[in-house]
């Protein structure tokens, strides 16, 4: 591990001083520790905002969520009205990585986490989001856990986070505080897709701290929840999963929402999917055509040609589950 200096930010004026001046922000340290003992990352200083106001979860006058960004992953699960009213969040957190994890990691740095392309942890290695401009050694590498859809020449990395998969789909807002003051950014538009600049993964500007994610009010009843497949039961990203909400009155989809993780650069909102489905009565037959729009425009590679299929599958097994099978 290469020297850093460390500083413990007393409130927000602290915090957002050091990170003007290139300080980097710490609250859990589940990813970045990881990332500065293996050399892939070498911050010279890091901010410790562990101790900011930052964690509540309330109601907010628009009738959405409102989560700070240092409630762990385990409170996020476990707070009753996350439970209640978007059961697709308390389900992906609780399928993500281990109990000692959850209990540590918080909401702001489970959506700033960085991929878990080996290529990429592996200093050795070509990786253009690691050293800009030095290759993708997955292209031709070993790459069945990486990306289908987003994907550029210049990288192929899955965003690992499950949440974020909950995130995109009930199209969640990112509370953030710069230097220049508040801002909210659609969830859609804060991870990015990597082009020809994967090492840019997040649409942060110098300095600004997440302070908050804000979930929508959506229409009820509203039935929601998360699907992951992967190659083990615990503690394993996924090969697919799928985020999935559905509002049905009067026998008829009013509103959908679904979005999928382990196939994409980032989170993968899935608007085809969507289409296909609102106005339509429930029905086997509905689920399975609707999630034939799943896998539209992927590019698999090598070693994750089955990753098409198992995404169809996987969505039309979650809307299922969620919507009824009939
Ligand atoms: Fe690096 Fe992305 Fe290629 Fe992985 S897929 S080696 S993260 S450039």
């Amino acid at each position: 591990m290469h020297p850093f200096s460390y500083t413990r930010a007393a409130d927000t004026r602290e915090a957002l001083d050091a990170g003007r001046r290139g300080g980097r922000y710490i609250a859990g340290g589940t990813t970045l520790v990881d990332l500065m003992r293996e050399t892939v990352e070498r911050p010279e200083t890091i901010v410790d905002i562990s101790g900011l106001p930052l964690r509540e979860v309330r109601a907010t006058e628009r009738g959405g969520l409102r989560i700070g960004a240092l409630v762990t992953m385990a409170e996020t699960a476990a707070h009753p009205k996350v439970r209640a009213l978007y059961p697709v969040v308390s389900e992906s957190l609780e399928l993500s990585a281990s109990a000692q994890l959850r209990n540590m990691a918080t909401i702001g740095g489970n959506i700033m986490q960085r991929t878990r392309c080996t290529y990429f942890r592996d200093v050795t290695a070509d990786c253009n989001k690691r050293q800009p401009g030095s290759g993708c050694a997955a292209l031709k590498g070993h790459n069945r856990t990486h990306a289908i859809l987003g994907t550029s020449d210049a990288c192929v990395a899955t965003h690992p986070s499950d949440v974020a998969v909950a995130f995109a789909a009930l199209e969640a807002t990112v509370h953030l505080l710069g230097p220049d003051g508040e801002r909210r950014i659609a969830f859609a538009d804060f991870l990015l897709r990597p082009g020809s600049t994967p090492h840019r993964e997040q649409a942060l500007r110098q300095g600004e701290l997440i302070t908050a994610v804000e979930i929508p009010a959506l229409p009820r009843p509203l039935k929601s929840g998360y699907l992951k497949v992967r190659d083990r039961q615990s503690y394993e990203f996924a090969l697919t999963s799928t985020a999935v909400a559905l509002h049905v009155r009067g026998g008829v989809i009013r509103e959908a929402k679904a979005a999928a993780g382990g196939v994409g650069t980032v989170p993968w909102k899935l608007p085809a999917v969507e289409r296909h489905l609102v106005g339509e009565r429930p029905s086997a037959a509905l689920w399975a055509a609707a999630a034939e729009k799943a896998a539209e425009g992927a590019r698999p590679l090598q070693h994750n040609r089955f990753k098409p299929e198992l995404l169809k599958r996987t969505v039309e097994r979650q809307l299922r589950v969620v919507g009824g099978a009939k």
